[in-house]
């Protein structure tokens, strides 16, 4: 093996991503006193957070009647009780203060007539506990991310934190008593092997979208937090759920957003039906995203889908007027002109179910803190180990998250880890002698990706891998195409045995990148279609057909997954949380889900 010299960088924490949650607990650190690295694989503001459309909802009423507690009701409700009663309690009571220190921050939020942050409704946000429709999902027309996430680079850059851009974190470095002291991580431009040394480290390093051929999610939003946290040999949690978004553009898979739903959009079939009137009587269009995609995907079997092969549904907004497309929906109007070439004022838009969010990942504690399940402590803190946003598992959104609610965690849970930090580490503490050979096996690792020879290039492993995917862990499962899917990942999982990399370089080798990624995506594509396969009932995202029921008596639990290093998979539980944290809101005892 090459011996790499190896830069070494000391902080008091290192924050692994870039996007909404990495960038708010990034300035929240150096706002504390706390000596702050970020760093990132792309630049911050190419981070996927960019691409959010719809919004952040928070229960502001401005626009109608609000209450956090409904917000919480509509929360535990949509996550079909597997969210943590707790952690939803934190994130909808500290929504307001959440979106208001934005608005202080700088996000060009619209505004309404009185000049008031504009909030539109989305799927599942209910007012009186199911009664009415809330109006509670902040935005900025229809490019809220975009806005939230320069607001937050900006903050960044007034802050004395430090960024390393370009580069790419490897592996999470442990000591010999498991407590994470910094990560490994190349930087693309130089080709240079860093250490970044912290007393504790937050990923936040976005969800695991690719793992599937069709995806909403950037092509850069490969897990690598959540593949880095299995090879350390700890488990990820609740990965069986996988949020389908109903109106991702037919063929291109970018999202058009809930947002149009919210403003009056519908959905039609073949019949020209306004079918979700049938599926969900109350809510129609807006009842929660599962719903909805499964509506999708039923009306397609039937024989009701649209188009040549009948395979997708038609979203209309054209009854919205253009000048209400102009001034709310200008960026859907182009996507959908550039990538289904239809001009929505005139012309419904082709769309179909598409893989947009994870609502499993890194199991946390609503302080960030990373927990697993030790012995009988099922809350067991990973000492020096914090993961925010879409990577991590709070779990607030439980089985299925709301539309809105994912801007929302970023933020408040990305301040959360700052002020949690604030309390545990001294600044500038001085940091403990690690063994010499503590990075010897990332290192290993690395040497021997970067001079992999075997016979299979990485596209067509990934490829193999995304269609398994996309076939077999999809809006509908059952018993037999799970048990195929596991079979067939993995194969794809030991395909990456004979995996090649032709480019043998450090600076810009976009090859070795990709490889590295796949091999995170790899592990989770696994994690998923086996957790996929052991929960025998029906939850939230998770639809098993052979299981058309939620069974609470046996499966409302955590499912833990631990993937080692031949693709084999162990499971176990840890409880829901069932009770919030304090009297203030009333624990929602389950209940069948109908909209
Ligand atoms: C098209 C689209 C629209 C959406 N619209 C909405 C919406 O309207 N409302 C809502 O609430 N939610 C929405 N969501 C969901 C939400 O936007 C995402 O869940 C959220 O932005 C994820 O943010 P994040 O900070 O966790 O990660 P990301 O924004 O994905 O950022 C990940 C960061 O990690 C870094 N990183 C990753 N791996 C590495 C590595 N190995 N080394 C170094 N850096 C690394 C990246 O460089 C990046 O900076 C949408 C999602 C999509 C895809």
């Amino acid at each position: 093996m090459e011996s790499y010299k190896i830069q070494q960088h000391l902080y008091d924490v290192i924050v692994v991503g870039a996007g909404g949650a990495g960038l708010r607990a990034t300035f929240g650190l150096a706002e504390k006193g706390l000596k702050a690295a970020c760093i990132t694989k792309v630049f911050p503001t190419r981070s996927h957070t960019v691409a959010a459309q719809g919004g952040i909802s928070a229960a502001l009423g401005n626009m109608g009647e609000d209450d956090w507690r409904f917000h919480f009701y509509d929360t535990v409700k949509g996550g079909d009780w597997l969210g943590d009663q707790d952690a939803i309690e934190y994130m909808c009571k500290h929504a307001p203060e959440a979106v208001i220190e934005l608005e202080h921050y700088g996000v060009p939020f619209s505004r309404t007539e009185e000049g008031k942050i504009y909030q539109r409704p989305f799927g599942g946000m209910t007012t009186h506990y199911g009664k009415g429709t809330a109006q509670r999902t902040c935005a900025a027309a229809d490019r809220t991310g975009h806005a939230i996430l320069h607001t937050l680079y900006q903050q960044a850059l007034a802050h004395d934190a430090t960024f390393f851009v370009e580069y790419f974190a490897i592996d999470l470095i442990f000591d010999e008593e498991g407590v994470c002291r910094g990560v490994l991580a190349l930087d693309l431009n130089e080709g240079t092997l860093h250490f970044f040394r912290g007393q504790a480290v937050v990923l936040a390093t976005g969800g695991y979208g690719r793992a599937y051929f069709s995806a909403t999610s950037a092509h850069t939003c490969t897990g690598d937090g959540g593949g880095m946290v299995l090879r350390a040999g700890l488990a990820l949690q609740d990965m069986e759920f996988v949020q389908f978004h109903p109106t991702g553009i037919y063929g291109a898979g970018c999202l058009i957003t809930e947002g149009v739903r919210g403003e009056g959009g519908f959905l039609t079939n073949s019949d020209g039906e306004r079918f979700m009137e049938r599926y969900a009587p109350n809510a129609k269009d807006l009842a929660s995203r599962d719903v909805v995609s499964r509506a999708m995907t039923i009306e397609i079997r039937e024989g009701r889908g649209v188009g040549e092969h009948k395979d997708h549904i038609f979203l209309n907004l054209m009854h919205l007027g253009p000048e209400v497309i102009h001034e709310r929906l200008p960026g859907i109007a182009e996507s959908a002109r550039i990538f289904a070439g239809v001009d929505v004022t005139k012309e419904p838009i082709p769309v179909l179910p598409t893989v947009h969010y994870n609502m499993g990942g890194i199991p946390t504690n609503y302080h960030g803190e990373v927990v697993q399940k030790r012995g009988d402590d099922v809350d067991a803190i990973v000492p020096g180990l914090f993961a925010i946003g879409e990577a991590a598992c709070v779990s607030v959104h439980g089985g299925n998250r709301l539309g809105s609610n994912s801007l929302l965690d970023l933020v408040v849970f990305g301040r959360a880890v700052a002020h949690r930090c604030a309390e545990l580490i001294e600044p500038g503490a001085a940091h403990k002698d690690l063994p010499t050979n503590v990075l010897d096996k990332s290192l290993a690792r690395f040497d021997a990706l970067r001079n992999a020879d075997g016979g299979t290039p990485t596209a067509q492993i990934r490829m193999a891998m995304q269609r398994t995917m996309q076939k077999d862990a999809a809006v509908f499962r059952t018993g037999e195409t799970l048990a195929e899917g596991k079979q067939k990942i993995s194969e794809v999982f030991d395909m990456f045995q004979d995996v090649k990399v032709s480019d043998r370089s450090l600076v810009w080798n976009s090859d070795l990148v990709e490889t590295l990624e796949l091999s995170n995506l790899l592990a989770q594509a696994v994690a998923t279609m086996h957790s996929a396969e052991q929960r025998p009932e029906s939850r939230g995202a998770h639809a098993r057909e052979d299981f058309p029921e939620r069974d609470d008596a046996n499966w409302m639990k955590h499912t833990l997954v631990w993937v080692d290093e031949a693709g084999k998979s162990r499971f176990d539980f840890r409880p829901v949380h069932m009770n919030p944290m304090t009297d203030e809101v009333k624990a929602v005892p389950p209940a069948k889900r109908v909209y």
